[in-house]
């Protein structure tokens, strides 16, 4: 079972539900954490745990022989992020814009293109008992999220619970990482910011044809706006974790909410149950 984590803006405590979750569920089950939120992977603070594997991540960009071009410009033609431009007698490849799809050194009529590795960011990994921990780490300076995202998940083994921490937004990344998904639990706050970003999550969530629920977290900041929201729109709010002075002082210190606050593993056990019966009963519905 995969339950992905994502919320449509940053700073909702997505990772704080994501590592609760995982937590609770390891003294029972065999659970991976995958934290896709690649440009500031944080799970690995409040798990603890020694990430001792660590694999490179590679974009194939294009390498030009230009003794066998003739410059004829298809590479520059077909190249829809711009990567890759053909000047009279030089063809120059900017490998920050190149996404490693492989269309130019396909289509070069020449066969003058091959590949070279380009690293973009790492996998990291660590476990212990029931709990392993598979991370994404996006290099200084890339902008690429997708290809390490894409190589963090083909860690998942379908056999255990899989929960994905995603990065916040609703851009590509995001998709990258909630796509295959059994579940997708969206983490907000009640405000106005709040609702409008969840907004956005739940569209993407539909578009991709996967089961969501809602988790408001800071209750009592706001007011009743995402509330009524979730209502009108048939989505389902699975947990409610209050606006509580201690709970931001134990993630302030990354202390894991279960950890600092034992009865909250009840609730987090219960959460887990309701995601479970949604699957089943959207199982039966088909
Ligand atoms: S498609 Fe091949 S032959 Fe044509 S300009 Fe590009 S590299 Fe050169
Ligand atoms: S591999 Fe794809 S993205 Fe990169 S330069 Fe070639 S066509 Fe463009």
């Amino acid at each position: 079972m995969i339950i992905s984590v994502a919320s449509g803006k940053g700073g909702t405590g997505k990772t704080l539900v994501a590592s609760s979750l995982a937590l609770s569920l390891s003294d029972d089950y065999k659970v991976q954490l995958l934290d896709c939120d690649v440009e500031e992977p944080n799970v690995h603070i409040f798990l603890r745990l020694a990430l001792d594997q660590s694999q490179p991540v590679y974009v194939p960009i294009p390498k030009v022989d230009e003794t066998k071009c003739t410059y004829c410009g298809k590479c520059a033609e077909v190249c829809v992020y711009n990567a890759i431009a053909v000047l009279k007698e030089k063809v120059l490849v900017f490998p920050e814009l190149c996404h490693g799809c492989g269309a130019c050194s396909y289509l070069c009529p020449e066969s003058a293109i091959t590949e070279e590795g380009r690293e973009v960011g790492v996998v990291e990994r660590g476990g212990s008992g029931n709990l392993e921990l598979v991370q994404g780490r996006l290099a200084i300076g890339e902008a690429m999220a997708p290809p390490v995202i894409r190589e963090v998940r083909k860690y998942i083994d379908p056999a255990n619970i899989v929960i994905i921490d995603v990065s916040p937004g609703t851009s590509c990344p995001v998709v990258e990482a909630v796509k295959g998904s059994d579940f997708c639990l969206l983490v907000t706050e009640p405000t106005p910011f709040g609702l409008n970003d969840l907004s956005l999550a739940v569209e993407v969530v539909r578009k991709l044809g996967i089961s969501c629920g809602v988790v408001i977290n800071r209750v009592g900041i706001g007011g009743e706006g995402v509330e009524q929201y979730c209502h009108r729109e048939g989505i389902p709010i699975l947990l409610r974790i209050p606006l509580d002075r201690n709970i931001a002082m134990l993630y302030s210190q990354g202390i894991p909410l279960i950890e600092g606050v034992p009865r909250w593993r009840e609730e987090f056990l219960r959460l887990f149950q309701d995601i479970k019966d949604i699957i089943a009963a959207s199982w039966v519905a088909k």
